[in-house]
């Protein structure tokens, strides 16, 4: 038998919501137990009996996941992975590039310009050529391309997001969580801007021809560039900086949507990085 919030609100807590476990009321403390896995010991006004008789119950609905809350980056990386485990390694660099290497340990692993840097792809995990790991949503975009690449080439020609097939939900995030807080970062700083791209791999290209102040393509994967464009803020004029990120035509052919987005964010983080401007 299961312990939902209810079971232990009314038949297991003291319902005098003292707040001594952190919680304001006994039925928030019973919420966080059952979705969040917070121990019952919190509550010190349970015996250790009672704690006793519980525990086998909640333990077991943990176990079978009810009612607790879902981890969305753990269960993307674990769905990326199956995808990309069917994939033979010998088959990926002619396929997405990169290159078939040997780690330190001897382990053969498929090795993978990232920006700037070198990664080393291994069955379960992602991490850069130092040992040190990616975070999972950089490694759930990795294994999706791995799974969904194909072997075109970039074809120079440059789309935004909106011209890209089913992305209508997706623009808005975009703007939000990558466009808009590029353009508050670097308002009125496009040197810098040009520096921490410059350092993360960016290639300045003639940006008059798209009308910007700044052109940068990136190559976030070897068969994936980025152009990142950049209009410094005009307060004469009124105008408010903008960002804006261009994607080669190719580029549904290698990464699903949700991954676009999560490369893209990845991108703001490591150019903020890189500037040092928090
Ligand atoms: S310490 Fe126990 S009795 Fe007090 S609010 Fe928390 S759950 Fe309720």
């Amino acid at each position: 038998m299961a312990l939902s919030v209810v079971d232990l609100y009314r038949d297991i807590l003291p319902k005098t919501n003292c707040g001594e476990c952190g919680f304001p009321t006994c039925l928030a403390f019973a919420s966080m137990v059952v979705s969040e896995k917070l121990p019952l010991e919190r509550c010190p006004h349970l015996s250790a009996e009672t704690i006793a008789k519980c525990r086998p119950e909640l333990e077991e609905q943990y176990a079978r996941g009810k009612w607790t809350r879902r981890d969305p980056a753990k269960d993307a990386l674990e769905w990326a992975r199956r995808r990309a485990a069917s994939m033979a390694p010998e088959d990926l660099p002619g396929r997405i590039g990169g290159r078939l290497a040997v780690d330190a340990d001897g382990n053969k692993v498929l090795e993978l310009p990232y920006f700037n840097r070198l990664l080393y792809v291994y069955p379960d995990r992602v991490v850069l050529q130092n040992g040190e790991s990616l975070n999972r949503w950089e490694q759930v975009f990795i294994f999706n391309h791995i799974a969904q690449g194909g072997s075109s080439l970039p074809s120079g020609q440059w789309k935004s997001l909106d011209q890209i097939p089913n992305t209508i939900s997706k623009v808005k995030s975009m703007q939000a969580h990558v466009l808009e807080p590029l353009a508050r970062l670097f308002s009125g700083r496009g040197n810098l801007l040009a520096e921490a791209s410059a350092r993360l791999g960016g290639e300045l290209i003639d940006q008059k021809q798209f009308g910007a102040d700044l052109a940068a393509v990136f190559h976030p994967l070897p068969r994936i560039p980025l152009l990142l464009l950049f209009w410094d803020r005009e307060p004469e004029e009124g105008f408010e900086a903008r960002v804006s990120i261009l994607f080669d035509g190719t580029i549904v052919e290698h990464l699903d949507i949700e991954s676009i987005i999560f490369m893209c964010e990845r991108l703001a983080e490591l150019l903020q990085e890189e500037a040092g401007v928090f």
